[in-house]
């Protein structure tokens, strides 16, 4: 029988990371476990406001509410969307912002669409995929520069030319650490670049009703974007552009992930909404999800042969300098997920070799005897 040649070659692939222990597979997580993975900080996709905002959308728009049946410039647009997008924009302190169907096809939508080739983008190293995506898809030319390092930023801006942007995320995805958004805010400013932050960890959980972090530090007028997305603290799907107006139109004129797709259902709009409408109300959550998330940081690092860094935030990598490598760091999550704790590794290429990890997440529902469960599992599984 004649090998079909293609699907020889990603079965090889396949091997390859299977011989390198990276392989992915799915899974589900257990129906009891305790969540220190998931995005939601603020347990909002449980909130009961969101799921009666989605049936009264249902019972109100049928059978329209479960899709939007077209794009935003044909179709799906609707008062609803348009009403939401200027509530965000008054609410993240913006002229304007632009819906998108998530985070990923807003950070492809912006750098693929305002750069424009003769153009440079900075961008720091630890961006996520979707930052490196949309780069790829622009004309302009890119340059990473070394995570939160804004001389290597300087040296580099010697080959900038045209428009230039830099690239950052306020809260980075992998390590938790922040970008240093006032000094990156102050050195665009002074040099004309345009800051762009991608706010996708932050929003809902900085600023003093959840507006996120450029907010909570005033820096609205100093940074050119902002990407908001609403599949983390708000516990939904989706995303904004928050930017000028012009940006708006022009996003909205040029930018293909967001004219060739079929806009978000009024379902979606309308939970979104209510989430917005009980965001305001949760500062004891934040509150409390920053204490949580000192504690776990404080619970971990006494543990012998894990590390946790200083800087990271809610999203606490977990580094075993002792035993790198995917085949120790899988093992230690199995066995925590067998003690009941939904805790997964990062591996490569998600993140550079050789700096594989645990990545936990705290919750502002997580509770202090929870926290010292996971520490105390960590500890006896992390010897194995
Ligand atoms: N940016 C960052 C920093 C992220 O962590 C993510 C989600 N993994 C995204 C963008 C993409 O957002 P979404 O999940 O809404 O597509």
């Amino acid at each position: 029988m004649s090998v079909n040649p293609l699907l020889h070659r990603l079965t090889q692939q396949l091997a390859k990371r299977e011989a390198e222990g990276t392989r992915r597979r799915l899974t589900i997580a257990g129906p009891n476990q305790i969540d220190f993975s998931s995005n939601d900080y603020l347990g909002l996709a449980h909130n009961a406001a969101l799921y009666a905002a989605a049936q009264q959308a249902i019972a109100e728009k049928s059978p329209l509410a479960a899709g939007s049946t077209g794009s935003r410039l044909l179709t799906g647009n609707s008062a609803a969307a348009e009403a939401l997008e200027v509530q965000l924009a008054h609410f993240h302190r913006a002229e304007a912002t632009l819906l998108f169907n998530s985070g990923y096809t807003a950070n492809l939508g912006f750098f693929a669409a305002a750069p424009r080739r003769g153009d440079t983008i900075f961008y720091d190293e630890a961006s996520h995929a979707s930052v490196k995506d949309g780069i790829r898809g622009s004309f302009a030319t890119a340059y990473g520069f070394r995570h939160n390092d804004l001389a290597d930023l300087e040296r580099r801006l010697s080959r900038a030319t045209g428009a230039v942007f830099v690239a950052v995320e306020a809260l980075y995805s992998m390590d938790g650490d922040q970008a240093p958004l006032r000094e990156l805010a102050a050195f665009c400013q002074q040099r004309g670049l345009y800051l762009v932050v991608d706010e996708a960890h932050t929003n809902g959980i900085y600023g003093p009703r959840g507006e996120g972090l450029v907010v909570e530090l005033g820096l609205e007028e100093q940074v050119f974007a902002r990407i908001l997305t609403f599949g983390k603290a708000l516990g939904s799907q989706g995303a904004i552009i928050a930017g000028p107006q012009v940006l708006r139109e022009y996003l909205l004129n040029f930018s293909r992930p967001f004219i060739y797709t079929t806009a978000l259902p009024p379902l979606a709009i309308a939970t979104l909404a209510a989430a917005y409408q009980v965001l305001p109300t949760m500062q004891a959550e934040r509150q409390r999800l920053f204490a949580l998330s000192d504690l776990l940081k404080t619970r971990l690092n006494a543990v012998p042969g894990l590390h946790v860094p200083e800087a990271s935030h809610v999203i606490h990598p977990v580094f075993y300098p002792e035993h790198a490598g995917p085949a120790h760091m899988k093992a230690v999550a199995q066995a925590a997920q067998a003690q009941g704790f939904d805790v997964r590794a990062i591996l490569p290429p998600t993140v550079p070799a050789g700096t594989e990890r645990l990545r936990l997440i705290v919750h502002s529902y997580n509770t202090e005897a929870e926290i010292e469960g996971l520490a105390a599992v960590l500890r006896r599984v992390s010897a194995i």
